[in-house]
């Protein structure tokens, strides 16, 4: 009997992942195929990177296509759920990307849901504690409706993840599909890009340069980070569950960004100093979320703990940077 079959059926179950090369997209892809998934992942490959799939070459329940699915998305045969997980995601990438992150917000998410409800599949939306804007509800409760700036130069993501989650909502309601979304908050992990600007490897690859650390404003803003791990196990449970409102994951332990800063120089060994610049425009000023409704509906909580995670993220840069190069450079 092949284990990975449906044991139903006797037929694979299959999954479309949408941003399969990305940091989020690629954990996810593994952690579908362990359970028995054969896995189709898209990519345009403009912020992720086929070196995050690199080791499913030869894997024959993975499948890569290089695809916009801003544009439709064709895939023969059956599918079991459509993950859209395609977007620009770091601040970076997101204001240099604006146009591209609004499209597939919009219309990636609509030929995703239609990928979904053309096969009879269920669709997941990847969303974000972006909804929840500059946030005057502390910690984020799902039931908090935001506080987002529409024009503000983080508004292109923002908006475009409120109008995906509106979109979803509307084809559950509308077409019946087994729709289901999370809100993910801030996550780190191995797979990350070393330049995508946000903090948790900005100020790794900093350390591991010997650089002055990068603190935007005077630091006192939060945030709170979640071990990549941790985030897919309550994606899994989530995808795998019945439920269709907004599920917010992440790590409720809160810390500056300072705290943040130091944190890393003690587990690096560095001694270096931190430097000020300017806070970007609608920086939020707090992050941390209420994980009650995953706690009740998924049974999850997570489990890394904060300097384990940041440990083996480190672990993983380190692998990458040649410091006699004096400059961060990717090792072939
Ligand atoms: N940040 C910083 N220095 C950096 C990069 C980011 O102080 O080199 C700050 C940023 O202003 C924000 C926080 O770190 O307050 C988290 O930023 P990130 O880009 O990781 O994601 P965000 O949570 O803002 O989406």
């Amino acid at each position: 009997m092949d284990l990975h079959a449906d044991t139903m059926t006797g037929r694979k179950r299959i999954a479309v992942v949408t941003g399969g090369c990305g940091f989020l997209g690629s954990h996810l892809t593994d952690r579908l195929l362990a359970a028995g998934f054969r896995v189709i992942g898209i990519d345009n490959l403009v912020t992720g990177s086929p070196r995050n799939i690199e080791h499913l070459a030869g894997n024959v329940d993975f499948e890569f296509v290089e695809h916009d699915v801003s544009r439709f998305i064709e895939v023969p045969g059956e599918v079991e759920i459509v993950f859209h997980f395609a977007s620009p995601a770091s601040p970076i990438d997101y204001l240099e990307l604006p146009i591209q992150t609004l499209k597939v917000g919009g219309l990636g998410t609509h030929n995703a849901l239609g990928l979904a409800r053309a096969k009879e599949a269920a669709f997941f939306l990847a969303s974000t504690s972006e909804v929840y804007g500059d946030p005057l509800v502390h910690p984020q409760t799902e039931d908090y409706w935001g506080n987002v700036n529409p024009i503000g130069v983080r508004g292109v993501y923002d908006e475009a993840k409120r109008y995906a989650e509106a979109l979803t909502m509307a084809y559950h309601r509308s077409h019946g599909i087994d729709t289901k979304i999370v809100r993910i908050f801030n996550t780190y992990g191995p797979r990350m890009r070393l330049d995508d600007g946000r903090v948790v490897p900005a100020f790794i690859g900093q350390a591991l340069r010997g650089e002055p650390l990068t603190i935007f404003g005077d630091g006192s803003q939060t945030r709170s980070f979640c071990y990549v791990d941790d985030l897919i196990e309550g994606i899994y449970r989530l995808s795998q569950s019945a439920y269709h409102e907004p599920v917010n994951l992440g790590n409720p332990r809160e810390m500056t960004i300072r705290e943040f800063a130091e944190a890393v120089l003690e587990l690096t060994g560095a001694s270096l100093p931190l430097v000020h610049q300017g806070l970007p425009a609608d920086d939020p000023k707090v992050r941390r979320p209420d994980i009650s409704r995953a706690k009740s509906v998924l049974q999850w909580e997570p489990k890394v703990a904060f300097e384990e995670g940041l440990q083996k993220t480190l672990d993983y840069f380190r692998a990458y940077v040649d410091r006699a190069q004096g400059s961060l450079r990717v090792k072939k």
